[in-house]
């Protein structure tokens, strides 16, 4: 299994690799991307890669993806002892969804703790309603970021799926 850093050294050559066939491919005027959105896929891809790492599900001990995060690394350690490493957390469709969630539900229940301790305290909104432009590029950045760790691991696309039908053949 790669280091963090190994991982991290794969994402941004891939990364690399792929803005410059991107520059190419829309100086040919075979593609058009805007600026915004390669900004925000470079963002999706970014934090996958350096704040939402698959490893995280090792957050109880210490790995690079946590270290990262800083202080606020401590509050990845529930989701390290709750997922197994290279379990759930390591399958390709659900398992960075469960760490958008998991930043969701910090979200919430800090936005949920100021709005009782202090509830006359302004907060940032949303803007409203979040443009598919936006999330489409951001959504794939990340999720290309995350294949790419999968992929660096051995993980296979059907990682998971393949047990749990295990597990109802057996029954
Ligand atoms: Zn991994």
């Amino acid at each position: 299994m790669p280091s963090g850093r190994v991982h991290n050294l794969i994402n941004i050559g891939a990364y690399s690799v792929l803005a410059a066939a991107a520059l190419v491919a829309s100086r040919q005027e075979l593609i058009v991307v805007t600026q915004a959105q390669a900004l925000t896929f470079t963002l999706g891809f970014a934090v996958g890669t350096f704040l939402l790492s698959p490893d995280l599900d090792l957050a109880e001990g210490r790995v690079d993806s946590k270290r990262h995060w800083g202080i606020l690394g401590v509050l990845w350690v529930p989701y390290g002892l709750l997922f197994s490493h290279r379990g759930l957390s390591h399958s390709w469709v659900l398992g960075p969804l469960t760490r958008l969630a998991y930043v969701a539900l910090m979200v919430a229940l800090v936005v949920g703790l100021l709005r009782y301790v202090a509830p006359g305290v302004p907060l940032p909104e949303v803007p409203q309603p979040v443009s598919l432009k936006v999330v489409v590029p951001v959504v794939a950045g990340y999720y290309l970021s995350q294949w790419l760790h999968l992929v660096a691991d051995g993980v296979r696309p059907d990682h998971g799926m393949k047990r749990s039908s295990r597990k109802i053949r057996r029954r």
